[in-house]
C-alpha cells in the first residue's frame, strides 16, 4: 500500500500544504490537487499562473489549466479563459458538470459564469510591468500592436514571424503542475498556466489539451509538463510517458525518453517534466542542461515537503 502523497513543480512546494492536508484528512486526489493549485493561482509574485499571470501580446491574460482523474481517466480543461479567478476550479467544474471535455475562450468563460465559478481581476502592477518589459524588448518602433494585427502582417511580411516569435517565447515560461495519489490509490494531476510570454491571442499551449501538458492513469501513474507548450503537443508528452511506463519503464527512464523526443525535434525551446508512478516513486526531468530540475514531494507522514533534485536530459 503506497502512502497517500503529492508531489508539484517549482515554486509549489510551498502550496502543496493545501493537498497534504487534505490527504491526510482521508481526501480525494482530485480535491488535493485542486486546492494546492488554486494556492499557487493566488501567489501574486508568480506572473506565470493565475493572479499576475503574463499577458498575450495583446495584454490580455488568458489562461489555460487542465485536470484529470486517473481512476476514471474524466478530464476537465479550459484554454483561453479571461476574467476567472480560479482556472483549475473551472477545469474541475468542466470534469465534473460539463458533458464536454475541453472548453475554450468565451464558452469557457459562459460555463463558469453559469458555474458560478468565482470571477476576477488577475491584473496587477507586476503582471503589467512584465508584460511592458517584454513589450519593450520586442518592437523597436512605437504602436505596432494594436488591434489591426499591423504587428503580424509586419513581421510575417519579413518572413520573420516565426523566429521572432520562437526567440521571444523562449524566454519566459511557467506552468504548475501538481499530482497526488490518495489512500484509495486514485491518482490525480493538474495543470494551470497563464501560458507562454506574447502569445497570440486564442494560443492554446500544451495545458489544456489532455495528453500534451497532462495525463494520468491510475494503472501506471500521472505526468505532466512545462516548457515550450508547442513542443509537447507535437510529442504528445504527457501520455506518452504514461505510454512508456505502461511498457514497462520506470518514471526516470520514461522522463530520459520523453526530454530525448523533445530534443529529436530539433526545435526552438525547451521542455521539462514531472513524472509519478502507481507505486509511489517521482522524478522530473528537463531538456535545458544549465537549469536544476526540481520537484517537491509531501507525503501524509511529513510535516514539510522535500525537495527532490530530477535530471537534465542532453540531446
Ligand atoms: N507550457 C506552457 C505553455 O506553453 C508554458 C510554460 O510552461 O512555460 O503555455
Amino acid at each position: 500500500m503506497v502512502k497517500p502523497f503529492i508531489i508539484g513543480t517549482r515554486n509549489s512546494g510551498e502550496f502543496l500544504h493545501a493537498g497534504a492536508k487534505i490527504l491526510k484528512e482521508g481526501g480525494t486526489a482530485l480535491d488535493a490537487v485542486e486546492a494546492a493549485t488554486r494556492l499557487v493561482e493566488l501567489n501574486p509574485n508568480d506572473t506565470s499562473v493565475g493572479l499576475a499571470g503574463i499577458p498575450n501580446i495583446l495584454g490580455v491574460q488568458e489562461m489555460d489549466a487542465t485536470i484529470m482523474c486517473g481512476k476514471t481517466r474524466n478530464s476537465g480543461a479550459v484554454g483561453a479563459l479571461k476574467g476567472f479567478k480560479h482556472p483549475i476550479s473551472v477545469a474541475r467544474k468542466v470534469l465534473d458538470d460539463a458533458p464536454h471535455v475541453l472548453l475554450v475562450g468565451a464558452g469557457a468563460e459562459r460555463f463558469a459564469k453559469a458555474m458560478e465559478c468565482e470571477e476576477g481581476d488577475l491584473e496587477t502592477e507586476l503582471s503589467r510591468k512584465v508584460y511592458k518589459a517584454f513589450i519593450d524588448d520586442a518592437f523597436d518602433d512605437e504602436g505596432v500592436i494594436d488591434e489591426s494585427q499591423k504587428w503580424v502582417v509586419k513581421y510575417a511580411k519579413s518572413q520573420n514571424l516565426k523566429k521572432w516569435y520562437e526567440k521571444l517565447a523562449d524566454e519566459h515560461h511557467g506552468t504548475v503542475n501538481i499530482m497526488a495519489m490518495d489512500a484509495d490509490g486514485n491518482i490525480a494531476s493538474a495543470v494551470s498556466t497563464s501560458g507562454t510570454a506574447l502569445k497570440f491571442p486564442g494560443r492554446l499551449g500544451d495545458s489544456p489539451i489532455i495528453g500534451a501538458g497532462n495525463y494520468c492513469d491510475n494503472r501506471y501513474g500521472a505526468a505532466a509538463c512545462t516548457g515550450m507548450g508547442e513542443l509537447a503537443i507535437r510529442n504528445s508528452t504527457a501520455r506518452t510517458l504514461i505510454h512508456y511506463m505502461e511498457n514497462g519503464l520506470n518514471p526516470e527512464e520514461a522522463a530520459i525518453l520523453s526530454m530525448k523526443d523533445i530534443h529529436d525535434l530539433s526545435a526552438v525551446g525547451g521542455m521539462n517534466c514531472i513524472v509519478m508512478d502507481n507505486k509511489g516513486n517521482t522524478t522530473s526531468a528537463t531538456t535545458n542542461p544549465d537549469r536544476e530540475s526540481v520537484h517537491w514531494y509531501y507525503d501524509v507522514d511529513m510535516t514539510e515537503p522535500e525537495k527532490r533534485i530530477g535530471i537534465n536530459v542532453n540531446p
